[in-house]
């Protein structure tokens, strides 16, 4: 655990729930329980990977964070305050703090504005004058690796790259200390993702970020994130430093996750874990199973499994999973 002096931001048991249909009167006949309980803390200059499935609620979680959407229940914490508690979502305070990057820039970035209209907006709220404005787009620019002739350019005529430089580079106009990075390179060729993550983890160490990195992809995960986290059906369910988490998952979800992960070399492959076969497909968020939400796809799955949801049971070295398997009977 990070001590508080190291933390930028923090998360206690966010909740969130979506209607997924109405009755003809209006009702709400059911619910999408995408989020539930999730607690984390980024520490300052931390690479936080948020892996799982499509439909684990990685991207939500990453709104909630980003102070983009309201929890239906937990608290958001920015240097010990409530941030939609205290009504803190839009305030300068947070913007300076906390920013995203979205996955498709093409859909980020207005087709109507060039990229210096574009880096002007988050800049507005400085009330700078026309000239600092001007200083500070160029210096954006060449923060993300950007000529300054792009300024005059509109998305239209840029690459996915520089569409994605771009993006950044509004994210960092005001100074932030953390950026939730929701699958930033998945929308990008294969040639240009590497490059965009060698800029990512250079700004880091420049500017001193914070990511919470949101991706599907572990072989990423595994080579840029200091820690990694597992979702499963809106819970974390292990998480830990990432070598540990790559070299002894204790999870079931994350065995299965990592088996599946292609290797490049044998000593990557003796890395892996026995191959885990889950059963049945990923259940929907509208009927979230009783006890531990992997038992109907678990081959491990034991009576109380289904019974109890298991607990938070620590693994070492800041590594815990939620699963029942070698809890002592009496302690789930
Ligand atoms: Fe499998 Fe039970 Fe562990 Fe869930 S708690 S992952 S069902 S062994």
């Amino acid at each position: 655990m990070s001590s508080p002096s190291d933390l930028v931001l923090s998360a206690e048991g966010l909740q969130q729930s979506f209607a997924v249909a109405r009755s003809v009167a209006g009702r709400t006949k059911g619910w999408l329980r995408v989020l539930r309980g999730v607690s984390l803390e980024l520490a300052r200059g931390e690479i936080f990977g948020l892996a799982g499935e499509s439909g684990s609620g990685k991207s939500t979680l990453g709104r909630i964070l980003a102070g983009i959407d309201r929890p239906l229940g937990g608290r958001l914490l920015l240097g010990g305050r409530d941030v939609f508690g205290d009504r803190l979502e839009n305030s300068l305070l947070f913007k300076r703090t906390v920013q995203m990057v979205f996955q498709d820039p093409s859909s980020s970035l207005n087709p109507r504005r060039t990229t210096g209209q574009t880096l002007e907006v988050p800049l507005q709220v400085l009330r700078l004058a026309r000239g600092q404005r001007s200083a500070r787009v160029a210096e954006l620019l060449d923060l993300v690796e950007l000529d300054p002739r792009y300024a005059l350019q509109y998305p239209s005529t840029l690459s996915g790259g520089q569409k994605q430089r771009v993006a950044l580079a509004r994210a960092l106009a005001l100074n932030p200390q953390v950026l939730i990075l929701d699958e930033p390179t998945s929308a990008l060729d294969v040639s240009v993702q590497a490059k965009i993550i060698k800029l990512l983890l250079r700004l880091r160490s420049q500017l001193g970020l914070s990511y919470v990195l949101i991706s599907h992809d572990l072989s990423l995960m595994r080579n840029v994130a200091d820690r990694t986290s597992v979702m499963y059906l809106g819970r974390i369910v292990e998480a830990g430093p990432t070598p540990r988490i790559f070299q002894g998952p204790q999870h079931p979800y994350t065995q299965m996750l990592l088996a599946a992960v292609p290797t490049l070399t044998p000593d990557e492959e003796a890395l892996k874990p026995a191959k885990v076969q889950p059963v049945g497909e990923i259940p929907s968020p509208s009927r979230i199973p009783s006890g531990c939400s992997f038992h109907p796809r678990c081959p491990f799955a034991m009576p109380v499994c289904s019974d109890q949801a298991p607990p938070a049971v620590p693994k070492g070295e800041g590594q815990f999973a939620e699963c029942h398997l070698g809890v002592p009977a009496g302690r789930a």
